[in-house]
């Protein structure tokens, strides 16, 4: 399992990610914000398609 980490400082708030997966993110004052982040596998389109790389999955501990 992993989970998913915005990087605040890179996002420019394109919006992108909430698009395409609604359930995970949402824009909050134009900052991509997580709303549910146990799925990484939803989140996958959206750290590609992120302009600026601001979306990772970090893996959790072991
Ligand atoms: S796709 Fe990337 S830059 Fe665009 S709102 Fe989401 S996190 Fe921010």
């Amino acid at each position: 399992m992993g989970h998913i980490v915005i990087a605040y400082h890179l996002c420019v708030g394109c919006g992108a990610c909430a698009e395409v997966c609604p359930d995970i993110f949402e824009m909050i004052e134009n900052k991509a914000w997580l709303k549910y982040s146990d799925d990484i596998t939803l989140c996958e389109q959206a750290r590609v398609i992120c302009p600026v790389g601001a979306i990772t999955i970090e893996e959790d501990e072991k």
